[in-house]
């Protein structure tokens, strides 16, 4: 793993989430993303080398919602840039980590996967790599 990526933060209401975080920041988020798939509406915001992702629910079933309806807004996922992400998936499961599903297009034209939070005392791990193509 070569840094941390991003902090994805659910939100209830990302259009009032970007008012907040534009003021943080004193600068707006430079993308904006629906990702239907995961039933997530998200925006980034970038701070030097870093960047924190607001995620919003879509539907009732987004694991957003899910998570916000069980311990409200808050910080969601940490989010780490490998430069292989299928040879540290099969790494991080080897050394006993919970897959959370397979590698899959995430937003900010990125291949992301998930490992559950009980193997990472408490905080779901995301690991992304640049698409190239
Ligand atoms: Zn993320």
């Amino acid at each position: 793993m070569r840094k941390i990526e991003h902090i994805g933060i659910a939100v209830a209401d990302i259009a009032t989430a970007n008012e907040t975080y534009t003021k943080l920041f004193n600068a707006p988020p430079y993308k904006m993303e629906v990702v239907e798939s995961e039933g997530v509406s998200t925006s980034f915001f970038i701070i030097g080398d870093s960047k924190i992702e607001l995620l919003q629910a879509t539907n009732e079933d987004s694991a957003i919602a899910k998570y916000i309806s069980k311990r409200g807004e808050g910080i969601h996922h940490i989010a780490y840039d490998v430069v292989d992400i299928h040879a540290e998936r099969e790494r991080l499961i080897g050394e006993g980590f919970q897959a959370i599903g397979e590698v899959k297009q995430g937003a900010d034209n990125k291949w992301v996967c998930f490992f559950h939070p009980k193997s990472a005392n408490g905080v779901l791990v995301e690991l992304c790599q640049e698409r190239s193509e």
